[in-house]
C-alpha cells in the first residue's frame, strides 16, 4: 500500500490594530459595536468618494514583513478584486494582486516532541510566498429566519499572508498559527485572536505519495475559527483525501467549509479561479512608494524576534527548551526575565524557576501584566539575594512576592518592617524544638523506633511555632541531635 504525505499551505488574514480603517476615518475595531454603526460613504462605496491610504497600515505591514524576513517592495500597487456578494457594497475589494507590498520570507518552526511522530521534535521551515494589504468586507449573519448585513468591517485593514505549500502535518499547521500569533502580538500589530476573527486562516490541503516532489490537486478549507479547529479540520481532510485516492477517485479542487458544531467539512462550491475576479489596477490610488528612509524609520527599534530570543535564552543562560519557551511566550515576560537576571547576577535558572512557578502563577491568577507589576524585576532580584544570603527562608521569600506586589515596597524594607528575617538563633530554635519533643511523645517514640521520615513533620512543627521564620536547616540539625 502506498504511504501518503500531506501538503499544506496556509493563507492567513491578519487584522491590523490601527485606530481607523484603511481608506477612511471610521473606527477600525468595532467588535463590540452595534451593526452598521462604524460606516461612512467611503467604506460603503457611495459614488463620488475617494479612498485615502492610512499610513499606519503601511507601517504595520512593513513591521510584519521584517518579522517574517520578507522583502519589502519599493513600489507596490493596489488593485480591484471584483465580485458580487451582499457583504461587499462597493462590488469590489481594494487589494493588491501582482505587485504586493512584500515578497518571500520564512518562519522556522520548532515542532515540539509531542507533535513529532518520532517523538523527538524538529524544525520545519515554512517559506512565505507573499504579503499584501487589503480591505476587509462586511459580514452577513443568518439567524435562520432573516439575513442581516453588517458593514462595520468594510474597510478594516488586513494583511493577507500566503505560505508556500511547505507544511506536512495538521500539527505543523497549528504550530505555524501559534508562532504567527506570538509574533504578531510581539511586534504589536494585531490582537491575533482567531476566536474574534482578527486572525483568520484558510488551509489548502493535498496529498501525494510520501517523498514525491510534485503537487496534486488541492482543496481549500474555510471557516475555521480557532487553532484547534484548523488542526482538526486538516486532519479530517487528509483522511478524506487518502480514502478517496485509495478508492481510486480523483481529488477535485473544492472549497470546503468547516462546520464547528458538527465537526465535519462540507463542500461550499467548486473553486473560483483568479480570472473570475477580473482584477485591475485601482484607479483611485497612487502606487505605494516605500523609500529606504521611510522603511528605516519604521524599523528603528525593531525587537529581537521571539524564536530568536528563545534560542538565545537557551544559549546564553543555559535554560532548558521548556523554560525558554515559556519565558518568551510574551515579550513583556521575556523582558522581565532578562531584567531580573541582570539585577540578580546569580544563576539564571533560579530566576526562571521563581518566575515560571511563583510569579507567573500570580500573574495568571490576578490577571497582571508583567510590564506593569509593582513587583519589579529588581524587586525579584533583591528578594532572591535575601534568600541566598539566608536573611529570609524560601517560605518567607514566596510570601514576600505577594507582599511586594500589594505594597510596592522593596523586599528588604518589608523584611525589616514586618520582622520577617529568618531566625537563626541557635538557642531560640533549640527551645522550640525541646517544647515540641516534649509535647509529642508518640511521634518521638515512632521516630526513635525507625520512622525517620517523621523528621519532616518535626521541622514543620518548628516552622509553625515560629511562624515560618525558622532556619529550616538549623532546625533539622538541632532536632536530629535532640532525637538521637
Ligand atoms: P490558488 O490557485 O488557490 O490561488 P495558490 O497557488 O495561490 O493557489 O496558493 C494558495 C495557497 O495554497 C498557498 O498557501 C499555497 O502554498 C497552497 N497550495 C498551492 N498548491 C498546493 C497544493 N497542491 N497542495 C496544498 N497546498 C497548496
Ligand atoms: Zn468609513
Ligand atoms: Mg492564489
Amino acid at each position: 500500500m502506498t504511504a501518503y504525505e500531506a501538503v499544506i499551505g496556509l493563507e492567513t488574514h491578519i487584522q491590523l490594530n490601527t485606530l481607523t480603517k484603511i481608506f477612511c476615518a471610521c473606527k477600525a475595531d468595532s467588535w463590540e459595536d452595534a451593526p452598521n454603526s462604524n460606516i461612512c460613504p467611503v467604506c460603503t462605496g457611495l459614488p463620488g468618494v475617494l479612498p485615502v491610504l492610512n499610513e499606519r497600515v503601511v507601517e504595520k505591514a512593513v513591521l510584519l514583513a521584517e518579522a517574517m524576513h520578507a522583502e519589502v517592495q519599493p513600489v507596490s500597487y493596489f488593485d480591484r478584486k471584483n465580485y458580487f456578494y451582499p457583504d461587499l457594497p462597493k462590488g469590489y475589494q481594494i487589494s493588491q494582486f501582482d505587485m504586493p507590498i512584500a515578497l518571500g520570507g520564512s518562519l522556522e518552526l520548532p515542532i515540539p516532541a509531542a507533535a513529532d511522530p518520532q517523538g523527538k521534535g524538529y524544525v520545519r521551515t515554512v517559506r512565505i510566498h507573499k504579503l499584501h494589504i487589503e480591505e476587509d468586507a462586511g459580514k452577513t449573519k443568518n439567524d435562520g429566519r432573516e439575513r442581516q448585513v453588517d458593514f462595520n468591517r468594510c474597510g478594516v485593514p488586513l494583511v493577507e499572508m500566503v505560505t508556500e505549500p511547505d507544511l506536512r502535518t495538521a500539527d505543523e499547521a497549528a504550530q505555524y498559527l501559534i508562532r504567527l500569533r506570538q509574533l504578531l502580538r510581539w511586534i504589536g500589530i494585531s490582537e491575533a485572536d482567531m476566536e474574534k476573527g482578527n486572525l483568520r486562516c484558510d488551509a489548502n490541503v493535498s496529498i501525494r505519495p510520501a517523498g514525491a516532489t510534485y503537487l496534486n490537486e488541492k482543496t481549500e478549507i474555510k471557516n475555521v475559527n480557532s487553532i484547534d479547529s484548523v488542526r482538526e479540520a486538516i486532519r479530517k481532510e487528509i483522511e478524506r483525501q487518502t480514502h478517496e485516492v485509495e478508492e481510486g477517485h480523483a481529488i477535485k479542487a473544492w472549497t470546503l467549509e468547516w462546520d464547528q458544531d458538527a465537526g465535519v467539512l462540507r463542500k461550499m462550491r467548486s473553486k473560483e479561479t483568479e480570472a473570475d475576479y477580473r482584477y485591475f489596477r485601482e484607479p483611485d490610488l497612487l502606487p505605494l512608494h516605500i523609500s529606504a528612509e521611510w522603511k528605516a524609520a519604521i524599523l528603528a527599534g525593531f525587537p529581537e524576534r521571539p524564536l530568536e530570543r528563545r534560542a538565545r535564552f537557551m544559549r546564553e543562560y543555559s535554560l532548558p527548551e521548556y523554560d525558554a519557551d515559556i519565558l518568551t511566550l510574551e515579550r513583556a515576560l521575556s523582558e522581565y526575565f532578562e531584567a531580573a537576571v541582570k539585577a540578580y547576577g546569580g544563576d539564571p535558572k533560579k530566576v526562571s524557576n521563581w518566575l515560571m512557578n511563583d510569579v507567573l502563577r500570580m500573574v495568571n491568577e490576578q490577571g497582571l501584566n508583567p510590564a506593569e507589576m509593582r513587583l519589579t524585576p529588581q524587586h525579584l532580584a533583591e528578594l532572591l539575594k535575601l534568600v541566598d544570603a539566608g536573611t529570609i527562608n524560601i517560605t518567607t521569600g514566596k510570601a514576600l512576592l505577594q507582599l511586594v506586589q500589594d505594597s510596592g515596597k522593596a523586599p528588604a524594607q518589608l523584611v525589616e518592617e514586618q520582622g520577617l528575617a529568618q531566625v537563626r538563633d541557635d538557642a531560640a530554635i533549640r527551645a522550640v524544638c525541646q517544647k515540641i519533643i516534649a509535647d509529642s511523645p508518640n511521634e518521638v517514640a515512632a521516630y526513635r523506633g525507625g520512622k525517620e521520615t517523621l523528621m519532616g513533620w518535626f521541622v514543620g512543627q518548628v516552622m509553625r511555632e515560629m511562624k515560618g521564620k525558622a532556619d529550616a536547616k538549623l532546625a533539622k540539625d538541632v532536632l536530629a541531635g535532640l532525637l538521637k
